[in-house]
Formats: structure tokens, sequence, C-alpha cells
């Protein structure tokens, strides 16, 4: 992992920094928001999307870097500092970039030790666990005794998760999955079994800023609520319609989209509580979650919340909210969408030169 002290050196050289991400997954919004605070923007493109994201009037970045894939930003990297440039990560560019972006040395916004827990499960069960969440059981091979779900590593947007009951429906399905090469013997040696959580999703987003402490506090800063969404995963979430005309298969996961939804209002207190503990355990761990992230959470119908992964960055669901949200509304006096109050976040920490407490 680059060191902080080369990335500080790197931000003290910049006079007006820009906002810089790949563009995909929440890209939009964070150039939208961006302007919005009065940033300049450069978008990196892969080659066949060029023309889409040179469109938007309102979210299109001032500048526009081509690169041949995303992973090519790692010889990008003294040009994207020529630039001044803070890049958002999200879940497009961790996903692409993986290992790399641990040392890329371009200054990257939040603090890039926790996109290295949320890249791997039983790291990330180990900061859920310290945050005080109700996680899922988890299960070795043998003591499989209901339903439950195989997650192979790596982030897969929820593609070839199984579901199995017991230790023989494991072999025989992840026997078939890797005849069909959709895994490998090695990812069946490092898959999580994880039991089945039965109730509904709801994904919080929440913004840590470790510049002030007020409204919601935490021990070193405030938490704030951005929104909420629900994903809509393909073909899950309308398998009635499967199942209607008599086809019974085992549903992906695959996520396809997100829609908005508001919580009962007395379910929020806890949210804001499990909120404040995924930061003071990413504290104790990792040095803290600066900037945006999100809980993947299933209300069972005791009203009681399972946690089954953190998202240490934007999530996609965020883009539902471009002029601020249901939540946002009760905080701020202006559209406060998650991109643009990562950007305002930068702003506020350079006025109190304070970036590299936000960047990293
Ligand atoms: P993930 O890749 O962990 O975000 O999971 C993708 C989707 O699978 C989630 O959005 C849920 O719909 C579902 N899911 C993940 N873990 C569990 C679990 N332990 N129990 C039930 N559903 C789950």
């Amino acid at each position: 992992m680059i060191e902080t002290e080369e990335i500080e050196r790197i931000l003290k050289k910049y006079k007006r920094p820009k906002i810089a991400t790949c563009c995909s997954h929440s890209s939009l919004q964070i150039f939208h928001g961006a302007r919005l605070e009065g940033f300049e923007t450069l978008g990196i493109v892969t080659d066949k999307n060029v023309k889409f994201y040179g469109s938007f009037p309102n979210a299109s970045p001032d500048k526009l870097m081509k690169v041949h894939w995303f992973s090519d930003i790692v010889e990008k990297a003294e040009e994207l500092v020529k630039n001044e440039v803070i890049l958002v990560p999200h879940g497009s560019f961790v996903e692409y970039l993986g290992k790399a972006l641990d040392d890329l040395p371009v200054p990257v916004f939040g603090n890039r030790r926790c996109l290295l827990w949320e890249r791997e499960r039983d790291r990330m069960f180990e900061w859920m666990k310290r945050a005080g969440f109700d996680t899922p059981k988890v299960k070795r091979r043998e003591s499989i005794d209901g339903p439950c779900m195989v997650k192979f590593p790596g982030a897969r947007g929820g593609r070839g998760y199984l579901i199995v009951r017991d230790k023989e429906e494991f072999d025989r399905k992840t026997q078939n999955a890797i005849k069909k090469g959709f895994i490998t013997e090695e990812d069946v040696k490092n898959c999580m079994i994880q039991e089945f959580l039965i109730g509904v999703r709801f994904y919080p987003h929440y913004f840590y800023t470790p510049l002030q402490k007020q409204n919601y506090s935490t021990k070193k800063g405030s938490l704030e609520l951005m929104s909420m969404d629900r994903r809509i995963e393909s073909d899950v979430d309308e398998i009635y319609r499967a199942m209607g005309i008599g086809v019974v298969e085992d549903p992906a996961y695959v996520v396809a989209g997100n829609e908005p939804l508001v919580m009962r209002e007395s379910l929020l207190p806890k949210v804001m509580e499990m909120g404040v503990g995924a930061v003071e355990a990413a504290e104790e761990l990792f040095g803290g979650i600066p900037g945006p992230f999100c809980i993947e959470t299933i209300c069972d119908r005791d009203l009681k919340f399972r946690v089954f992964e953190i998202s240490a960055r934007i999530v996609a669901g965020t883009n539902l909210y471009p002029n601020g949200s249901q939540y946002s509304a009760f905080m701020f006096n202006e559209e406060m969408s998650t991109g643009r109050r990562i950007a305002r976040e930068i702003k506020l920490a350079a006025k109190a030169k304070r970036l590299a407490d936000v960047v990293y």
C-alpha cells in the first residue's frame, strides 16, 4: 500500500484540484455534484463510451481521458497527477482496478485502506462483527443444515451465487458450476457459505465526515443519512413471472437496477447506530472511513437488522437522488446528492487545510 506521506506530498503541490473518476457506475452523479460545487472534472472513459459520457450538459466531465480499459489507469498516474486530480472510487473502479488501487500514486477520496476490507469477505466479516452487527451465520460444507447462499471470491455483482440446503446439494451444484466453467476448484475452496436470510432488504447510504462534530456525532466526527434504496436483482426479484409459467430454476441475484424506498421512521435510530458502529470499527481496524458507504441489510419479521455486506464507497443506489433525497432534505437546505456531498467535503477539507484527513 502506498505511503500516506507520498499522497500528502502530491496533495501539497495541488493548487486547484479536479475531481475525476472512471466513467461508469455513479460517475454522472459524481461529475454533476462536483460541477455544482464549482470543481473542474475529468472523466476516464473507455473508447466505446466517449459519445455517451460527452453528451450530458449538466454531468459530462469537462475533460475526457481515453483509455482502452480501466486498468490502463495505472499507466496514466503521472498524467492524472499533472492534472491535479483527486480520484473518487466507485464500484466499477474498485472491481476493475482491484489491487492496483493500493499502490496507485494518485490521491483517492476517502481511505483507500477500507477498499481492501471491502474486497476480502473474511476481513469484511471481521469489520462487521467489530461493528456489532448481527451477520448471517457462516457455515462449513459439513454443517449446512438449511438454506444457504454460497458466494465465490471477488465482486461478481451477485452473479453465480448458489443456493444449497445440505452438503450433497453443495457438492452437486458446485461440481456442475465447475463443469460449466463458471467457477474453478480454487473458487470452491475459497467460497463463503452464508445462512440464507429471510426478510426485506434495505440499503441505507451514509456519509461520514471527520471534519466536524455536529448533528449525529460519533467519537471523532459526524454521520449523515444521505438516502436509501433497494436493489432490483435479476431474476430473483421477479421470480413469480417465471414460476407463473412453470419454470422452477435457481434464480440469479444479479443487480440490474435500484429503486427508492423509505423505512418505518421508528427504525431509523437503529440505522444511525449501525452507521456509527461501522465508522467506529473502521477507525479501530484501519484508520477510518471518511466519505460515503452503505450497509447492506435484511430486516426480518421481528424488525431486526441482519447485515451481510458493507460497501466502503459510493454505491449505485445513490444514483436515484441527484437532487437530494427524502432523507438529505432533513440535513441540507440545498439539493444534496452523495456525489455533491463528496465534492463539498473536498472543498471544506481544502479550506481547513485538512485534505489529508479525507483523501488518501
Ligand atoms: P452481495 O453480492 O453480497 O451484495 O449479494 C447480492 C444479493 O444477494 C443481495 O443484494 C441479496 O439480495 C442477496 N444476498 C446476499 N447475501 C445474502 C444472504 N446471506 N441471505 C439472503 N440473501 C442474500
